[in-house]
């Protein structure tokens, strides 16, 4: 194979690889962000929950305050009722008192109410913070994994911006460097397997001269198609239909 056509190709997977690791680096702080929200939320949660608990409080405090001064005040008309002197004296003080009971009634009924909440505030008050726990367990876990992998890819974006260096260096006709730029920028990749008379990227049927020059892999071809660079690997003997290596990384 022509040098400068193995570069090349080797060029190609050094900036697919390269442009997955930055892809993954870029992406990090969105992904951190979303675990943030997420611990937020689950946070917020808890918050509110553990508020509308304190207002259940204090709601219930007036409860019992006014539950408290109408049973005061039935007491206090149930020991007049002793006292009284008429009938009269007895219905006006008896209808007091099935008034302050019927206020009693709907203080009790409050209540209950107020306690029948503060169950159910509880009750998402614990689902609040079980929630918590598991979301600060996997922002704790998946933070650190995300921050170590964007370290592990920043090594590759280095390893792979020397060796695009030490291979531009090789290349015997500088220009190439130029073209692949020029195709990669349009294509997103700027090399192509050829087989089959055709470019396996694009699907383009190749013209036959310009398959004959492809097979050979001694000059640089471009798909009349995509532009890209052609390349071609002979099938292993025996086992015509398997291509001997993987194809030239596509995005
Ligand atoms: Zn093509």
């Amino acid at each position: 194979m022509l040098p400068d056509l193995e570069r090349l190709i080797h060029l190609q997977e050094i900036e697919s690889k390269a442009a997955v690791a930055a892809k993954a680096i870029a992406e990090a702080p969105g992904r951190i962000a979303a675990l943030d929200a997420l611990l937020q939320g689950a946070t917020t949660a808890l918050d509110t929950a553990k508020h509308a608990l304190a207002e259940n409080k204090t709601r219930r405090g007036l409860v019992d305050k006014d539950l408290a001064a109408v049973q005061q005040r039935q007491g206090k008309y149930k020991d007049q009722l002793m006292q009284v002197k008429t009938n009269d004296e007895f219905r006006a003080m008896q209808h007091q008192i099935d008034a302050a009971a019927v206020e009693v009634g709907v203080q009790e009924e409050k209540s209950l109410i107020n306690m029948m909440e503060a169950d159910d505030i509880n009750a998402t008050i614990k689902k609040a913070a079980a929630a918590l726990k598991a979301a600060q367990a996997k922002v704790g876990t998946e933070r650190g994994a995300i921050e170590q992998d964007v370290i592990v890819q920043q090594g590759v974006v280095t390893e792979c911006a020397t060796a695009r260096e030490r291979l531009v260096a090789g290349l015997n006709d500088k220009g190439l460097i130029d073209t692949f730029g020029r195709i990669a920028k349009v294509r997103g990749t700027a090399v192509a397997r050829a087989e089959g008379e055709r470019c396996t990227v694009c699907q383009v049927r190749l013209r036959p001269a310009v398959f004959v020059h492809v097979l050979k892999n001694d000059q640089i071809v471009q798909c009349d198609s995509c532009n890209r660079i052609l390349y071609f690997i002979p099938p292993k003997p025996g086992a015509p239909a398997a291509p001997a290596t993987p194809d030239a990384p596509v995005q």
